[in-house]
């Protein structure tokens, strides 16, 4: 044996990295215990802000956030909410950020500081990379491999584009990790039992709620529901709105509510209001704003408590809504798990544990348990414990459109990922040598209703009947949920694919409304396919027909009734019946074929032979 072969190779290093809407952190996990990775300060939490500065200087973390106010245009904060999405696909986000967001190329969104635009990847890797030196001073060597955490909402583009956000950081992004399972796992739920986990995260400025299942150390999320803008951030506004009323009114309190350290001073107080009630049932505040005059205030909790019950109240259906997507009932739930700093306040503590019957687990820093969780599944990815195998799934259904533009769903929203899945289609034109893909994504029955992600044509198929050509189409999506479509030809191997780039991110919101949509027009859809099928059914039926009729040398009299039923239902078609007259043509058809069929078989077979001998 060499020598090489006898050293141990030294283990990889692989850390967990939280990247979030706020704040970004590293985890690692040694031996049984994980620990977040601070940077010299002992500070755990970068905020998730990068300042381009007009002296030239780009600032990360902490010196960033302290510019918000003094270069509101040039300070980018909560880029997690552009990433993966094309300005389309946006909304109103741009306008409630105070920087300038345009539309680049292809539509995807960019931040314009200066003469530069920035995109939400290159301004994400700025972050990713703080993150990436604050752990390697921490641990004091390079750190190279990362287990990245993302809603479990992100869509394939999203995720995508997180990935490259890391590859630009110069990080290898290992694993793409939902972040409830991601908290699941800091909460020491690590697949050794099965069951089912309600994920629980209200943080700053967003709402999400997850159903993991957990089956012989695989974790699965069943659902997900929640609130894109919502959080922590809309308590402080309440509270705010209080300390601005009690602003003296000779001080000119228009001209306060327009100051921006006016309201960033009142946002601050506000939210130290909060924190004290979570661990007070009152607090006392003293304001002093100069000029603009000064405030004294108690705020109890009783009183902060009625202002945010309504928020609460809203995260609370989202839970219900969650749990029944999950095909299950509340009691159903055997851990509730708590992640996000809003989740410190004691009523939204009180109202979970009294909507499930249980106490929700808070043994770990609700600011951590993400990247915590995040580097058990990093230890696991660098060889260290392969007792884990944390799962995601795909938010809605993939898809090809088919004849007369009925979607056909190959992989259903829920599908665990990994997955692929083949099926086999056709041509519907006789010598077709060509065929146009369109993917979609949706429960829509119909094209048209669903969203386009892409398209591609697959060329050299050989010209044959309508019907004859054999054309496999693949959907594939990766652990890291980046689909891959591919359509081979079976007889040529003639094949072309597509990957769906990152201009299709859709929001949580976008997934909500697509997925009520769907059951809101489930029966129109319904009619809607049917009508389509049963179209393409006669048409297919018509030309088939024709074609056996053609080929068979029936008497005189079965030609003629066929013919006759043929025509028929020809007539319907070219006057665009109804599906029921439609299916009626059908039927009458398959009545006269039928009693016939073994005798057009025959003589089919019979002119098959003959055409042979005369050719031999
Ligand atoms: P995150 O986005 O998870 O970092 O959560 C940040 C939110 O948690 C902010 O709105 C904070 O004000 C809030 N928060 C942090 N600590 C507390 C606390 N002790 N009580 C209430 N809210 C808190």
């Amino acid at each position: 044996m060499s020598s090489e072969a006898a050293t141990p190779a030294s283990p990889r290093l692989v850390v967990g990295i939280d990247l979030g809407t706020t704040n970004s952190l590293a985890a690692i996990r040694a031996g049984k215990g994980a620990r977040v990775l601070r940077d010299a300060d002992g500070e755990p939490l970068i905020p998730s802000v990068v300042c381009f500065h007009p002296d030239g200087r780009t600032l990360v973390g902490r010196e960033a956030k302290a510019e918000r106010l003094t270069h509101p245009d040039r300070t980018v904060f909560s880029i997690k909410r552009l990433i993966g999405r094309s300005v389309h696909e946006l909304g109103d986000e741009p306008k409630r950020l105070p920087y300038p967001i345009v539309a680049g190329e292809r539509d995807l969104p960019r931040v314009r500081v200066g003469e530069r635009q920035w995109s939400p990847e290159e301004i994400s890797a700025l972050i990713l990379q703080r993150v990436k030196q604050t752990a390697e001073q921490a641990l004091g060597q390079p750190v190279q491999h990362a287990v990245v955490t993302v809603p479990a909402w992100f869509d394939d583009a999203q995720r995508q584009a997180t990935k490259d956000a890391a590859a630009l950081a110069g990080l290898d992004c290992l694993r793409i990790l939902n972040e409830p399972t991601a908290a699941a796992l800091a909460y020491g739920i690590d697949g050794s039992k099965d069951g089912t986990a309600l994920v629980y995260d209200l943080g700053g400025g967003t709402f999400d709620v997850s159903i993991l299942r957990i089956d012989d150390g695989v974790f699965r999320v069943l659902s997900t529901s929640g609130d894109t803008h919502l959080g922590g951030d809309d308590f402080d506004e309440l509270l705010g709105q209080r300390i601005l009323a009690a602003l003296p009114r000779v001080a000119g309190k228009a001209g306060a509510l327009e100051d921006p350290y006016v309201l960033q001073a009142v946002r601050k107080a506000a939210e130290s209001l909060k924190i004290k009630l979570s661990s007070a049932e009152r607090a006392d505040l003293q304001l002093d704003l100069g000029a603009r005059g000064a405030v004294t205030l108690t705020v109890t909790r009783a009183e902060f408590e009625a202002a945010i019950a309504p928020l609460v109240q809203r995260t609370l259906d989202c839970v219900q809504r969650a749990v029944k997507d999950a095909g299950l009932r509340l009691e159903q739930i055997d851990d509730v798990v708590l992640v996000g700093g809003s989740t410190r306040v004691p009523m939204v503590r009180a109202r979970l544990r009294g909507m499930l019957g249980k106490e929700p687990h808070t043994g770990v820093d609700p600011d951590l348990a993400v990247a915590l969780g995040a580097s058990i599944q990093a230890d696991v990815l660098a060889g260290n414990d392969r007792s884990l195998l944390p799962l995601d799934v795909i938010p809605l259904s993939l898809g090809i459109e088919t004849l007369g533009g009925a979607v056909q769903k190959l992989i259903l929203r829920n599908s665990t990922i990994p997955t692929s899945v083949t099926e086999e289609f056709s041509t519907g034109v006789d010598n077709q040598t060509a065929v146009d893909l369109n993917v979609f994504q949706g429960e829509r029955e119909l094209a048209k209703d669903c969203r386009r992600l892409g398209h591609f044509k697959l060329r050299g198929i050989p010209p044959l009947p309508a019907g004859l050509p054999r054309i496999a189409v693949t959907f594939l999506v990766d652990a890291d949920g980046v689909l891959r479509v591919t359509a081979r030809e079976q007889r040529t191997g003639a094949e072309a694919s597509i990957q769906i780039v990152p201009s299709f991110g859709l929001t949580r919101d976008e997934v909500r409304r697509m997925m009520l949509d769907s059951i809101e027009n489930a029966q129109a859809d319904y009619v809607a396919r049917e009508a389509i099928d049963v179209r393409n059914k006669a048409e297919a039926m018509v030309r088939g027909t024709q074609k056996a009729l053609a080929l068979a040398e029936l008497p005189p009299d079965q030609t003629y009734a066929v013919q006759k039923a043929v025509k028929a239902l020809g007539k319907l078609l070219a006057a665009n019946a109804d599906a029921a007259a439609l299916k009626q043509g059908c039927d009458d058809l398959t009545k006269v074929t039928a009693t016939i069929a073994d005798d057009v078989i025959s003589a089919a077979v019979a002119k098959a032979l003959r055409e042979e001998q005369q050719g031999s």
